[in-house]
């Protein structure tokens, strides 16, 4: 038996995990890092591949405005722990950031992993300890919680937890949320976890996906009901995905789930006015091809002229094509699976949550990151929520445990136990 007596669990290393353990260290409390895989935070490091949007620029209001239905409960936290302080800490922390051209933030390295190992030596500094492969599979009858790990099930107890185990995109690196079992047994009111900021299927012919899967669609605009986006998207074997098509994910994604099928308009050059492409695509033709043709008049690349063919045969007359190129009908059928999502929307409901982010249905238990129902797009906003919701549930459960874990709960009282059971 080992008596290792911290006084804090952390399960899930992820970013939002992360950032409540070194909350709880620097308030002065010992701290235990529990997380499945044999090293942390690989989500945050896959992020960090493509760079690394840490956050966003942009006005405090606005931002919070991209978190919808959930924006009012996080609004408190996200002051708290803003996006300047993400900057701040990230400087802290020896990576300084920079404002791209969109008003995203990265850290001037672009990447995740020296951001990862500076955060993991400030944790190590502070006292907290890591332990990998520890998978989390419920509580016993006296409210310790049970891991599995390479010594057989091992029981933690402490005055305050907080629970980070992500959402269920991309499980493969940890997040499988196989926790909902496990909190809907207790009771907590969770929302189903679906795939955003995802890609969606469209029933393409055999030519198109043979001849342009992987084809960029750069600079258009998307549209869905009231709502257009100006971005980029990509053209997959599946379907279609990229910036635009994840900032309209949650939208697409419901539409579908109700009535089968959601109807997008592409806009294959936004910059230029209806009646300036008709004006262009009235030029004589000649002998080109008509691919030649629109390449040279509208600038159209091939993949684009592919897809104007996916919707017939192209129009003659320059009004139609014109008309054509810039609402172009595309029918998506259905959202690509969790497993390759961006993020997931859904999770423990804020209904269940106080303000600490404590579950009050199980106080000491503290909930933060991804786990959570909220979603936003892709730019800088997840990693925030998780950041905040991390450094607000690291703070409750500190408070929580300094209190002593008065009021009953499962963690309350016993000080903490790691017991090996072999
Ligand atoms: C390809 C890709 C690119 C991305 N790029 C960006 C970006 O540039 N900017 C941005 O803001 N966001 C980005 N994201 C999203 C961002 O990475 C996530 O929102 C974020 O990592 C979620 O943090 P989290 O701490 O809540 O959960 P996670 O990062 O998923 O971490 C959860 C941790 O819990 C552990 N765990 C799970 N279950 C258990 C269990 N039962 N027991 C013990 N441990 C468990 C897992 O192993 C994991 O380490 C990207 C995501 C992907 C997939």
């Amino acid at each position: 038996m080992e008596n290792i007596s911290p006084h804090a669990l952390v399960a899930g290393a992820g970013p939002a995990g992360l950032m409540a353990a070194e909350a709880l260290a620097a308030a002065g409390l010992r701290v235990t890092l529990c997380d499945a895989m044999a090293s942390p935070a690989r989500k945050f490091l896959l992020a960090g591949r493509g760079g690394l949007n840490l956050t966003h620029s942009e006005d405090i209001s606005a931002f919070t405005a991209r978190y919808g239905d959930a924006a009012q409960r996080l609004a408190p936290l996200l002051a708290a722990f803003s996006p300047s302080d993400t900057r701040a800490w990230c400087e802290g922390l020896g990576e300084p950031t920079f404002i791209g051209s969109s008003g995203r933030v990265f850290p001037k390295s672009f990447k995740a992993s020296p951001l990862l190992r500076a955060w993991l030596r400030r944790l190590a500094g502070l006292g907290v300890e890591f332990r990998p492969r520890h998978r989390f599979i419920g509580w016993d009858a006296e409210g310790g919680a049970r891991f599995v790990s390479p010594l057989g099930e091992t029981i933690a107890r402490a005055d305050a937890a907080v629970l980070a185990f992500g959402g269920a995109s991309w499980p493969k690196l940890g997040s499988d949320g196989a926790w909902r079992e496990t909190l809907a047994s207790r009771g907590v009111a969770l929302a189903p976890l679906l795939p955003s900021n995802c890609g969606f299927d469209v029933p393409w012919s055999e030519h198109l996906r043979q001849k342009f899967a992987g084809a960029p669609l750069k600079s258009i605009a998307l549209s869905f009901a009231a709502h257009k986006v100006r971005g980029e998207a990509l053209i997959t074997e599946h379907g279609i995905e990229g910036g635009a098509v994840y900032a309209l994910s949650p939208r697409l994604r419901d539409a579908i789930a109700a009535h089968g099928e959601a109807l997008v308009n592409i806009d294959l050059r936004p910059d230029i006015r209806l009646e300036s492409l008709t004006a262009r695509l009235s030029r004589p033709r000649g002998k080109q091809s008509a691919a030649t043709f629109l390449r040279k008049t509208a600038g159209l690349e091939p993949v684009a002229v592919a897809l104007l063919r996916e919707a017939g045969a192209l129009p003659g007359d320059a009004a139609p094509l014109a008309a054509l190129i810039k609402n172009l009908p595309l029918r998506l059928t259905g959202a690509r699976p969790i497993e390759r999502a961006i993020s997931s929307a859904g999770g423990v409901r804020f209904s269940e949550l106080d303000e600490t982010l404590m579950l009050k249905r199980m106080p000491g238990v503290f909930i933060a990151g991804e786990m959570i129902d909220w979603e936003a797009p892709t730019g800088g906003y997840l990693l925030q929520a998780c950041l905040a919701t991390g450094a607000a549930a690291g703070r409750g459960a500190a408070q929580w445990a300094r209190r002593g874990g008065v009021g009953g709960g499962v963690f309350t009282g016993a000080g903490f136990l790691l017991r090996a059971m072999l």
